[in-house]
């Protein structure tokens, strides 16, 4: 089976060419797919499932035409769009995955997982990240009306664009202790991951097995997909037409 995976897409009404690339993309190469799997960061910023957004409407319609033709959507949440919920499944056809999972197709086993988990040396981040993954400061930040998500997410945006310019760029990056621990973990020897918008095949050794971690692109200035079939994972970038 051919299984397409994409993540970062970065969705956002102030980018509607990535949209439109991405429709595009939908209707052309994953409707001919088995599945496809978008690990995390599909959304700038999802605020919760209530988000009459019509942008974010529209991107939900085209999921939802993917999965009426048969094709698995699967997805699992990123910084940005983490609070991608059950009312969303329900209305693309979509099924959340926990973040980290280990796929098979054709034999070949690959752990998924969004990526900003491996970047521990970012100490401030994995903070911030506790914080909003705790099912009590979603309940909260839920129970607030859209508008005033919104300003909440808005303010978030700004003070992560600060602190993510006030870093070195190490630390942005994943940690190499913290990649080789997952494959150990995990019994893998190949990582798929988004978020570092480094796309790019890289190799190491582990526990002396050769491993390969393959990070998907985001879609900024060209789509990026990775094809995953019997002939393997090979990624690629997609141009923008
Ligand atoms: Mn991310």
């Amino acid at each position: 089976m051919t299984a397409l995976v994409v993540s970062d897409l970065h969705l956002d009404g102030a980018r509607p060419e990535i949209a439109r690339q991405f429709t595009g993309f939908l209707a052309a190469q994953a409707c001919a797919a088995r599945a496809l799997y978008i690990l995390g960061d599909l959304f700038e910023v999802w605020i919760g499932d209530d988000d009459p957004d019509p942008h974010k409407r529209e991107v939900v319609a085209a999921l939802r035409a993917l999965t009426a033709t048969g094709v698995a959507l699967y997805l699992m949440h990123g910084n940005r769009d983490f609070l991608l919920g059950e009312r969303f499944c329900e209305e693309t056809g979509g099924i959340l995955l926990t973040d980290p999972t280990i796929v098979e197709i054709d034999g070949q086993r690959a752990l998924l997982t969004h990526g900003d988990a491996l970047c521990t040396d970012d100490v401030p981040y994995q903070r911030l990240r506790a914080l909003v993954r705790d099912p009590a400061w979603q309940a909260q930040f839920l129970a607030l009306s859209v508008a005033q998500r919104q300003a909440l997410a808005v303010e978030a945006r700004a003070g992560s664009k600060a602190h993510t310019a006030g870093q070195p760029p190490m630390l942005m990056d994943v940690n190499a202790a913290a990649v080789a621990a997952v494959f150990r973990d995990a019994g893998v020897d190949t990582l798929v991951h988004g978020h570092t918008h480094r796309p790019g095949v890289y190799p190491s050794m582990v526990d002396g097995r050769p491993r390969t971690r393959i990070v998907t692109g985001d879609w900024y200035t060209q789509g990026s997909v990775l094809r995953w079939d019997a002939a393997g994972l090979v990624l690629a970038g997609l141009p923008r037409a």
